[in-house]
């Protein structure tokens, strides 16, 4: 049925309500819980810290908010394309027109009102009615809207999935509004999880029951210390205790890692997640220095190529400090390059011998050198963060082969990236510590604790 158009109010203070661009992970939801993964929830011990399943307020979201942003990929929303009164419980036998809109890349919410025919004003009251009405202002690219007007084009109800726990549902009645908040109950649960690593992490991490995105996290937690690369070896091993969260008793998705421990080349790194305010969370040593630090050890996504391991690339090949002082990552050409630290870029460019190159000054008299892109992603002066993509592998320049050569120069001297030494992170306040060691102490023995086990059954 034709929705009818309705004159636009033009209002002044009707100003687009932009959607911000997405920060949509890639997160893999697999619905299959590994048989290993089982046996560990059920021999999984309630932390004296922590209980094993923690209930969390439907709207306390801060445990998982970075992880449900695109809903519409986690459940599918039945579509009711047509809905009569009767069948919607309202009055009459007029009928109403349901009509999903998902939200595209730079659209807004005021061109979207604009699409459906429905007025400017409308949208602001709908926006400043209250505190859930507000939600809406926060839909991103890949939600889903659901109109339900009447024949001459009237809204009589909007329904928005805020989150994968919160349904907001605005009435639209005369002119009168009103609204609904639907929350489902969400749960924490805790999994541990250990693995050895034989020819490839990825592999390791899938025998232990986890998924890439996990791994990549768990890597993550430790990419200033190990360089996933080139410094992986056969035997290395890792523990870890991460949430999941259910949504409604069903299991709905992973969530952040608490605590984890990487035994790399007979070096034990261990970190805790910790808040020092609420929000505020990061990953800690045992002795509560952060594991974040001023230079990434590999600086490329190292899933790109952790991804294909293959068992040669234990024992690297191209692992050479040569006599042009770098260090050469074969990856895949379009591997994401990134500032091993912050900074701001001293040149961009393009040369016969370099290929397409950037160079970045780090404070304190550090200079970083990263050659033969296949394609520049920033411009000289420009700043950078760590881990911003500057550019992406190829083969540009006098090479052979794809690869990321890479330089690390402290006060005008080449050095050894990844065994140079530099200062370390700062601990937490000396106010915090007690409060980091009662959380963080337990966690930690639960993970060596593991391990004992691991090696007692065998
Ligand atoms: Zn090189």
């Amino acid at each position: 049925m034709p929705i009818k158009s309705q004159a636009i109010r033009k209002n002044s203070q009707a100003k687009a309500l932009s959607i911000g661009y997405p920060q949509i992970k890639n997160i893999t939801a697999s619905m299959t819980t590994p048989k290993k993964v089982l046996a560990v929830i059920a021999s999984l011990f309630v932390l004296y810290a922590i209980s094993d399943i923690v209930s969390v307020d439907a709207d306390a979201h801060s445990n998982t908010e970075e992880l449900v942003l695109n809903q519409s990929q986690l459940i599918p929303i039945p579509s009711t394309p047509l809905m009569s009164f009767a069948e919607s419980g309202l009055v009459g036998s007029e009928q109403f027109v349901e009509k999903i809109v998902t939200v595209k890349k730079g659209q807004t919410l005021s061109g979207i009102f604009t699409d459906m025919g429905l007025s400017q004003s409308l949208l602001l009251k709908i926006a400043h009615f209250n505190e859930d009405s507000k939600k809406l202002v926060k839909v991103m690219p890949g939600n889903d809207l659901h109109f339900t007007m009447t024949a001459e084009g009237d809204l009589v109800q909007l329904r928005y999935q805020a989150s994968a726990f919160e349904e907001l549902i605005v009435h639209n009645d005369m002119e009168q509004l009103s609204t609904e908040l639907v929350t489902h109950d969400q749960q924490i649960r805790l999994v541990s999880a250990e693995g050895t690593i034989e020819n490839s992490l990825f592999g390791a991490g899938k025998a232990a029951g986890l998924t890439d995105s996990m791994v990549m996290q768990l890597a993550n937690i430790f990419s200033w210390d190990i360089d996933f690369v080139l410094e992986i070896r056969s035997g290395d091993a890792f523990s870890l205790i991460y949430e999941q969260v259910y949504k409604d008793g069903e299991y709905l998705m992973d969530g952040k890692i608490l605590a984890a421990s990487f035994t790399n080349q007979g070096t034990k790194y261990e970190a805790v997640y910790f808040e020092q305010d609420e929000g505020d969370g990061a990953y800690y040593a045992a002795d509560g220095r952060a594991m974040k630090k001023a230079f990434l050890r590999a600086p490329l996504n190292f899933s790109y190529i952790s991804s294909s391991f293959n068992p040669k690339r234990l024992h690297p090949v191209t692992k050479r400090v040569k006599a042009h002082r770098g260090i050469d990552y074969s990856a895949p050409v379009g591997t994401p390059v990134y500032a091993a630290g912050n900074g701001r870029v001293m040149q961009a460019g393009y040369n016969k011998f370099n290929g397409n190159y950037v160079f970045v000054q780090h404070p304190n008299g550090i200079v970083t050198k990263y050659l033969h892109f296949s394609k520049r992603a920033v411009k000289k002066g420009q700043k950078v963060k760590q881990g911003q993509t500057i550019g992406y592998v190829g083969a540009t320049g006098m090479v052979t082969g794809a690869h990321l050569h890479y330089e690390f120069i402290y006060n005008g001297v080449h050095r050894n990236p990844r065994t140079v030494s530099l200062p370390k992170s700062k601990p937490l306040p000396d106010a915090v510590m007690p409060d980091f060691l009662t959380y963080s102490t337990p966690l930690l023995m639960r993970l060596s604790d593991m391990k004992e086990q691991i090696v007692v059954q065998n």
